[in-house]
């Protein structure tokens, strides 16, 4: 077992070191698919909180990352990625147990934030400013800057893998780091700290903390010690972020909820459209930013797809994530509750249940993967995020009312379009108000493809090259040679 957790107590990685909490400040995780407690999580302290702000500015002042060789920090970054590599097999059994997802899930959430270092290590040495011309009088040329110390706040639904989709790029552009890992499921993103260590990355340069939201996270956001904040949640706390970040000014990156929708035109592959609903809307049980949590079909194939989607949903196997089933459980007693209250609204608001519809009656924290039919576009479950194995199905007449549903929500994070009308995919996928559009394949895309909100799905993009320009801001120097 590495040194993040040690006698069942998970650490906190402070300027390089591996540090408890105060005294019976401890965090139960849960192991959701048994309901039963897993190991334990040391809360820091209010000092490591300090250490680690210190730590982080000293190793940001002394140019840890920021004044090496470029290529040589790019070097580190590739180290790191071997290291998570090293550690994947172990930090993945630990992730699937804390936080219900599948083995392999969770194998891949570390082979995912490998690629991340390996991406943005590949891109240290290449963030290039521009020459500006102002005529023969002048030198005009830009620099791209690192803020200084980024503080990223992340979520529980895929806990490795975002923290190195802002730890990589942040990383690469010379800031230092300090993450504050979500309470239900710590573990395996502490662990992301033994690979850091192992790799040899300057003590401060990163630190990981454990502890609540309410009070780690924001110590943290409101620090004045602090010159940038991450933020991967829901839109509530991002809401909150925003409000502690206005009284310094601090920039802030938001990466929010979603309801996103899939529109299913009358020519699509519905072969190909169930296929994508398994992953979109059952993969890591649901809790996914970008679930395919809304489905609209066009009225001439709707009957069909509803019955397909039901029989998918009523064919899936469901276990405890060791077992690597179709459906696992939902992260906790309380995710659980939500979902199934949010869900029994349908109901009530006129829809019909095709699938599922409440939790499973078995040990474990599992929602029946559900499919909601006719769902009224304006009630609840088609407005709400649902977070859960739950889709909401809403037939449709012509292309501008598909649209208009699609774009009928508060927020803005992902669409879908499933045609084989090569034109049309275009021409819809412009009109979609999300931060990217899929085409006959949910989730398609990857670590270099740019990604986040419109609306209260947030601002700001991760992934790919555009991710990098969260992470740096722009110097523009001007020089007269008039003498
Ligand atoms: P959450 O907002 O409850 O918590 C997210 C993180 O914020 C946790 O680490 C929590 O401890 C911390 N936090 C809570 N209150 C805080 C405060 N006042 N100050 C600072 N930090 C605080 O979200 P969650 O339930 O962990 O995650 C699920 C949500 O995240 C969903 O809405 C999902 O859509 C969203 N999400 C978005 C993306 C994206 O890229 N857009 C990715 C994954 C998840």
């Amino acid at each position: 077992m590495t040194a993040a957790l040690k006698d069942g107590l998970a650490r906190n990685f402070v300027a390089g070191q591996w540090v408890e909490g105060d005294v019976g400040a401890v965090i139960p995780v849960e192991d959701p698919g048994h309901a039963a407690h897993f190991a334990d999580c040391a809360q820091a302290s209010e000092t490591s909180v300090a250490t680690a702000l210190e730590a982080a500015r000293a190793s940001f002042e002394r140019g840890d990352l920021a004044d090496l060789q470029p290529s040589a920090r790019g070097r580190l970054m590739q180290r790191i990625a071997t290291e998570i590599r090293n550690i994947a097999d172990e930090g993945g059994e630990v992730l699937c147990r804390e936080s219900g997802k599948s083995l392999e899930a969770a194998r891949d959430e570390f082979e995912e934030a490998a690629q991340y270092f390996e991406y943005y290590g590949g891109v240290a040495d290449k963030i290039e400013g521009k020459s500006i011309p102002l005529g023969p009088d002048y030198a005009d040329y830009t620099v791209y800057e690192p803020f200084g110390v980024s503080a990223q706040i992340v979520p529980w639904n895929f806990p490795v893998s975002i923290a190195a989709r802002s730890l990589a790029p942040s990383m690469a552009a010379g800031n230092s780091t300090i993450i504050k890992s979500p309470e239900l499921d710590p573990i395996g993103l502490a662990m992301l700290g033994t690979a850091l260590e192992r790799a040899d990355v300057p003590a401060g340069a990163v630190s990981i903390l454990n502890g609540l939201g309410s009070d780690i996270g924001a110590k943290l956001v409101a620090s004045s010690e602090v010159d940038q904040i991450v933020f991967t949640g829901s839109v509530a706390t991002g809401q909150a972020i925003l409000r502690a970040a206005a009284d310094p000014v601090t920039p802030s990156l938001m990466e929010l909820g979603g309801k996103s929708a899939a529109v299913v035109f009358e020519d699509a592959n519905l072969d190909t459209f169930i296929a994508s609903l398994q992953s979109g809307i059952f993969y890591n049980a649901g809790q996914v930013c970008s679930a395919m949590s809304r489905v609209l079909v066009h009225r001439s194939i709707y009957d069909e797809a509803v019955a397909r989607a039901a029989e998918l949903a009523n064919g899936l196997s469901v276990g405890h994530g060791l077992e690597n089933p179709d459906l696992t459980p939902v992260a906790s007693a309380l995710q659980l509750e939500r979902v199934e209250t949010l869900t029994a609204t349908a109901r009530q608001d006129g829809a019909r249940v095709a699938a599922g519809g409440a939790r499973l009656d078995r040990k474990g924290y599992f929602m029946a993967p559900t499919i909601l039919a006719d769902v009224d576009p304006a009630s609840r479950v088609a407005q709400e995020e649902i977070f859960g194995p739950v889709t909401c199905m809403t037939p449709f007449d012509t292309e501008a009312e598909a649209i208009a549903l699609a774009n009928g929500t508060d927020f803005g994070l992902v669409a879908g379009i499933f045609t084989r009308d090569l034109a049309r995919s275009h021409r819809v996928a412009r009109k979609l108000r999300a931060g990217q559009v899929f085409v006959n394949e949910w989730f398609a895309g990857g670590i270099s493809t740019p990604f986040g909100g419109v609306g209260k799905s947030g601002f700001g993009r991760e992934k790919g090259l555009e991710a990098l320009f969260n992470y740096v801001r722009t110097k523009n120097i001007a020089i007269s040679l008039k003498g």
